[in-house]
């Protein structure tokens, strides 16, 4: 029989124990905070916030999804001059007013307004097709514009009642990680909803294989560039994957040169021309290629004379290590001014000067490779028919975009059948692919390999089909 004492204490312990358990229970309930509102060490850890995040937004009105929509684009809207900064400074390439810009615009991505509902309605009853959400997102995002394309991914995959974790470019990891942080609190805010967004706060290509892997993650949204859109075609689950491109321009004798050069200054020199859809390489056939390369100088682009190509290219590129291999280019340069790239072989251009170009032949690698820098070469093109098999050899197969100035119908037509890209731009800076100037919408992930385009909203989206029988037609 147990003394007064002992009695005493085995109470003790159980009301501690019962107080534990208490403890314990709330704690297993208890929203995802070690996250740091959504910035997470490891891949699990995210992925079940994410995964619980996902189950609160399947039991949340639609108006929570509009709400989380808003707060991300007001946030890139009147906080893009801070981010812009911090971007830029972060991955130290392209332009700051162009990394500004590029936030400002994230209001012109589609939210949930891109939705819909289908319905059959016949004999046997009515049938409603819904776009359902996959559920957690795993989305690898580029160092070119980090915390845009995230943003724009967090606007159409949210619209679609999707939850992300994402694996930044570890060169634009803090920058992505401090715009998650930001959306994630605004959101809670207005919502109660936490960790919509989820991403990894040192991202490595083991933290991307093991997204790429988990159980937890039901699509892949990947943007980059060749090794990384491999990696997510091999991987076992369905991607949606943005890949590289090599973007040429080809100018037929039909062209007004002056929009011709407009456009394409204004379209290689966007960001330094860091985007994937910008102008890379013109073939220009031979009846108006001097014409048009005077007409470039009237555009603060500034041509470089051969020596001058000659010393840029051997500080561009790294040679090919053997008959296999291609020209790799210098990341010292990718992105750079056209300011410093001249400077940087010992040339003095005029500081307004946002392109440099000059005629090159096609062995030239800023042709074949995706440079990435503000320098494009011009090729001399026997006729239209030679410029636009050179263009389709140059853009290797990504099917990503090409352009052509022209005012001739059928050579657009050709053009367009031989290419088969996803944007195909006439008369306009490549912008216009995505709704700057041409008509669209805008997102900064265009699936390329797999097919889906330009992404929006239903790109994130199940399609499921509900049926009643023989009911329900009220007509
Ligand atoms: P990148 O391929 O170096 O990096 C992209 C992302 O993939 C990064 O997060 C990187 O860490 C990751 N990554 C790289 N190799 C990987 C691998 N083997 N496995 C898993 N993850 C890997 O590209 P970048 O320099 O950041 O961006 C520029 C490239 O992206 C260009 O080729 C450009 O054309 C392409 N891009 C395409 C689109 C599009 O919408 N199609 C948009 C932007 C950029």
């Amino acid at each position: 029989m147990a003394t007064p004492n002992e009695q005493a204490i085995r109470q003790v312990v159980q009301e501690v124990l019962a107080q534990l358990g208490k403890q314990m229970k709330a704690e297993s309930t208890k929203p995802h905070r070690d996250g740091d509102w959504g910035v997470f060490k490891t891949v699990d850890g995210a992925v079940s916030a994410a995964t619980e995040a996902f189950r609160k937004l399947s039991e949340s009105p639609m108006a929570h999804r509009v709400k989380a929509i808003e707060c991300v684009k007001q946030i890139c809207e009147q906080q893009a001059d801070e981010l812009g900064r911090l971007e830029m400074e972060e991955t130290k390439i392209g332009r700051l007013d162009h990394k500004i810009e590029k936030l400002k615009i994230i209001k012109l991505v589609p939210g949930v307004e891109y939705l819909r509902t289908d319905a059959y309605s016949g004999d046997h009853g009515l049938t409603v097709v819904e776009y359902a959400p996959f559920g957690v997102i795993g989305a690898i995002t580029p160092v070119t514009h980090s915390l845009p394309t995230l943003a724009g991914n967090v606007v159409n995959m949210v619209a679609g009642g999707n939850t992300m974790v994402v694996n930044p470019h570890p060169s634009g990891a803090r920058i992505a990680c401090e715009g998650v942080r930001r959306f994630n609190q605004a959101i809670y805010k207005a919502t109660g909803l936490e960790n919509l967004i989820t991403i990894i706060e040192t991202p490595t290509l083991e933290t991307a294989a093991a997204i790429f892997e988990h159980r937890g993650v039901k699509l892949l949204c990947v943007t980059g560039g060749p090794a990384v859109a491999r990696a997510a075609m091999q991987s076992r689950k369905k991607a949606v994957v943005a890949g590289p491109g090599n973007p040429p321009v080809v100018v037929d004798e039909t062209a007004c040169l002056e929009n011709t050069a407009r456009s394409i200054v204004k379209g290689a020199s966007y960001d330094n021309n860091l985007l994937c859809i910008g102008e890379k390489e013109v073939f220009a056939v031979e009846s108006i290629f001097d014409d048009l390369m005077e007409t470039m100088s009237r555009h603060k682009a500034f041509r470089l004379n051969d020596r001058q190509i000659a010393d840029l290219t051997k500080i561009a590129f790294t040679p090919p290590k053997d008959a296999k291999d291609h020209y790799h280019v210098n990341k010292e340069y990718v992105g750079s001014d056209a300011t410093a790239l001249a400077e940087a072989i010992g040339v003095r251009v005029p500081a307004d000067t946002e392109l440099l170009y000059g005629e090159t032949d096609e062995s030239n690698p800023f042709v074949p490779e995706e440079q990435m820098m503000p320098f494009v070469p011009f090729v001399r093109s026997r006729n239209v028919n030679h410029a636009i098999e050179q263009a389709l050899e140059y853009e290797h197969g990504f099917r990503h975009t090409s352009l052509i100035h022209s005012r001739n119908v059928r050579n657009m037509t050709k053009m367009g059948r031989e290419m088969d890209t996803t944007l195909f731009i006439k008369n306009g800076p490549c912008g216009a692919g995505l709704g700057l100037g041409g008509e669209g919408y805008l997102s900064f992930s265009i699936a390329t390999p797999t097919g889906e385009g330009v992404t929006n909203p239903l790109t994130f989206t199940r399609v499921r089909r509900c049926v009643l029988v023989d009911d329900l037609r009220v007509i």
